[in-house]
C-alpha cells in the first residue's frame, strides 16, 4: 500500500502541516522518533503574521483563551532597540506569549482530532525515491519497516535526516563567540516597579520588560511571561564550560553583564522549568526545499537566531503555505508548477529572516562602533517610516508572493475583514476554518455568481456585503488566506472576469 504523505518529525511545523493536509482531504501520517513529548521548551511565544494566520484556523483562540480576535502589540524590540509601535497606522506586529510546549500540545490535540496518525518512537532512518514515490525505511518500539508514500515532508529539525539522506547541502555560518544562560526565576516584589512593570535592579536602575537590554558587557533580558519569569544573559568571547548549568552560573553572568547583583531565588510551581545554557549558534539556509518527491520544512530548511523570536513565524506559514500545493499534487488538480511556488514563495521569506536576525545579531554584539552602530539607527528609529519598515520585515508583513494582477492586494494576506451575511455579521478569520479556497463576492449585485463554473469542488462562493466603505468588493484568496485575484469593481466588466478565471485556473487548476 502507498500512502499519500508522510511527514518526518511532530515538532510545531509538521503538526501544523498535518492538520492543513487533514483540512484538504488528504490523511498524513506523521512519524516522530521521541516516545512523548518533549519537556524542553524553545520558544516563549508568537510573534508577527502567524498569529493572524492561526486565527484564520481557529487556533488563536484555542491557545490565548480567548473568544477576542487578536489584536497587535503597541511595542517591541529590535536588535536590543525599543520599537514604539502604538505609532503606526497599520501595526502588523501581533504577538501571542505561549510557550511552544503548549503550542506543540494544541497542534497535536488539532491533528489528533481531525484524524492524523501520529506514530511516536518511530525514527526515519533511510529513504529512496523513484518516479512514483519514497520508500521509507523506519526504526519502531517493533523494529525497522517500510513505508512506501507519494511525498515524504522531512520536518525533522535543524540536524534534519531528511535533507541529509537527500544529500541537500545546508550552507551558512556556525558562530561560537556568545553564550547565552537562561532561567526561570523568582524576583522580589520590591524590585518589580508597578507601573511598567520592569526591574529596578539595585546599584544598576532600571530595566523595562519584555526589552533586551545591551551593556557594554552583553545583553540581559527580564520576561516576566504568564507563565513564569525568565531572566537571560548573553555575554561574547567567554566560555561557557562544560558543568551543569545552575541559578548561580546565572547570577555570577548577570553580575558580569550589569555591574549589579540581582537578587532572585528559584522558581516557584510545578514547571517544568527551564535552566539552560546555550553556546553561539547557527544561520543556514538548504540549498533547495524539495528533491523530486520530498519536501523540506520548519528548521529543516532554515536555522537562524532566535533574536526576535520569528522561528515559529516562519515554519507554520512554510507549513500553511505547503499544505494546500500538495494536497492539490494528490488530488490531482494542481497546476504546473503550484508545488514549486512553495519553495520560491518561503524561501525568500527564509531569506529575510536570515538577514534580520543576523542584522539584529551585529546590533547586540559588544564594542564602541556597534555602540555607535546603535547610536545612529536610535535616530533613524525617530522616523517612523523605519519602525514601519522594520515592523513589517520581523512581522513577515513585507513578503508579497509574485502572482500575476495589479491590485495591490494581490500576493499579501487578506485583510481582517467583518462581512454581513444572511446569517449574521462574521469575521472573515472564522469563514477560512476550513482552509478552502474562497472567492468573497461582495459586488452589490453579487456579480461573480458563475465565475466558479467547473470549480466548484475547490473552490467555495461567499456572498456578503462589506461591513464598512472602502473594502474591495470580490477577492480570491488561496487556503493560506494570501490574495490570489481582487476587485474594487462594483460590477467587474468582461477583462476583469477574464484575469479572475486566469487566477482561478492558475492558482486551482482548470475547471472540470
Ligand atoms: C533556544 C531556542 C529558543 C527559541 N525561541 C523561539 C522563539 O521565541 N520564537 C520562535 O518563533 N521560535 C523560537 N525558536 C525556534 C523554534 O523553536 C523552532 O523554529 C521550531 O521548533 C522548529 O520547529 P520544527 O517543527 O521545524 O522542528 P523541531 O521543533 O526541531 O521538531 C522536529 C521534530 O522532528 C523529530 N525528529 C527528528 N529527527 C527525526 C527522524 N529521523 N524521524 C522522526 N522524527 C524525527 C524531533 O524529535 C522533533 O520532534 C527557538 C529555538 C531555540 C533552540
Amino acid at each position: 500500500m502507498t500512502e499519500d504523505v508522510v511527514i518526518a518529525g511532530a515538532g510545531p511545523n509538521g503538526l501544523m502541516l498535518a492538520c492543513e493536509l487533514r483540512l484538504a482531504g488528504v490523511r498524513p501520517i506523521v512519524l516522530e522518533r521521541l516516545r512523548g513529548r518533549t519537556e524542553e521548551n524553545r520558544a516563549n511565544g508568537l510573534v508577527g503574521q502567524v498569529v493572524r494566520a492561526l486565527d484564520r484556523r481557529g487556533l488563536y483562540e484555542r491557545l490565548s483563551g480567548s473568544a477576542e480576535p487578536p489584536r497587535p502589540s503597541p511595542a517591541f524590540v529590535f536588535g536590543a532597540m525599543p520599537l514604539d509601535l502604538s505609532r503606526l497606522d497599520d501595526n502588523p506586529m501581533y504577538g501571542l506569549p505561549v510557550p511552544q510546549r503548549r503550542i506543540e500540545q494544541a497542534l497535536e490535540e488539532r491533528a489528533r482530532e481531525l484524524g492524523v496518525e501520529i506514530r511516536r518512537g518511530h525514527e526515519l532512518t533511510g529513504l529512496s525515491q523513484d518516479a512514483d514515490g519514497v520508500t521509507t525505511e523506519i526504526a519502531g518500539p517493533e523494529g525497522g519497516y517500510r513505508l512506501r508514500t507519494r511525498y515524504l515532508v522531512g520536518a525533522d529539525g535543524g540536524h534534519s535526516v531528511t535533507r541529509k539522506l537527500c544529500g541537500i547541502g545546508f550552507p551558512g555560518v556556525t558562530r561560537d563567540d556568545s553564550v547565552s544562560r537562561g532561567a526561570h526565576v523568582t524576583v522580589p516584589a520590591e524590585l518589580i516597579d508597578p507601573v511598567t512593570g520592569g526591574l529596578n535592579v539595585p546599584g544598576y536602575g532600571p530595566i523595562p520588560p519584555f526589552m533586551h537590554h545591551r551593556t557594554d558587557d552583553g545583553l540581559f533580558v527580564y520576561a516576566p511571561f504568564p507563565t513564569g519569569t525568565l531572566v537571560n544573559t548573553t555575554e561574547w568571547h567567554q566560555d561557557g564550560g562544560d558543568q551543569p548549568m545552575s541559578l548561580d552560573e546565572l547570577r555570577q553572568s548577570i553580575r558580569r553583564v550589569l555591574g549589579a547583583d540581582l537578587p532572585f531565588g528559584p522558581p516557584e510551581g510545578e514547571g517544568p522549568h527551564q535552566l539552560r545554557r546555550l553556546t553561539g549558534g547557527n544561520t543556514r539556509l538548504a540549498e533547495r526545499f524539495r528533491d523530486n518527491r520530498v519536501l523540506l520544512l520548519g528548521d529543516a530548511a532554515h536555522v537562524h537566531s532566535a533574536i526576535g523570536g520569528p522561528g515559529l513565524n516562519l515554519g507554520l506559514q512554510d507549513a500553511i503555505n505547503l499544505g494546500w500545493k500538495l494536497a492539490a499534487e494528490i488530488h490531482g488538480w494542481a497546476p504546473p508548477g503550484l508545488l514549486d511556488s512553495y519553495e520560491t514563495e518561503r524561501r525568500r521569506a527564509a531569506e529575510r529572516v536570515v538577514m534580520h536576525t543576523q542584522a539584529q545579531s551585529a546590533l547586540i554584539a559588544p564594542g564602541p562602533e556597534v555602540t555607535a552602530l546603535r547610536a545612529l539607527f536610535g535616530e533613524l528609529l525617530r522616523d517612523e517610516r523605519t519602525v514601519k519598515h522594520i515592523a513589517d520585515m520581523m512581522s513577515g508583513a513585507d513578503i508579497r508572493y509574485d502572482l500575476d494582477g495589479t491590485h495591490p492586494l494581490i500576493g499579501r494576506p487578506a485583510p481582517d475583514l467583518v462581512l454581513e451575511t444572511e446569517t449574521g455579521s462574521v469575521r472573515l478569520a472564522e469563514l477560512t476554518r476550513t482552509a478552502r479556497p474562497l472567492l468573497l463576492d461582495l459586488t452589490p449585485g453579487a456579480a461573480l455568481a458563475g465565475a466558479l463554473h467547473g470549480r466548484h469542488d475547490r473552490v467555495d462562493l461567499v456572498t456578503a456585503k462589506p461591513s464598512r466603505e472602502g473594502l474591495p468588493t470580490a477577492l480570491l484568496l488561496r487556503p493560506d488566506c494570501y490574495v490570489a485575484w481582487a476587485s474594487d469593481s462594483p460590477n467587474p466588466d468582461v477583462k476583469e472576469l477574464d484575469t479572475l478565471r486566469a487566477a482561478l485556473a492558475s492558482a486551482f487548476g482548470p475547471a472540470r
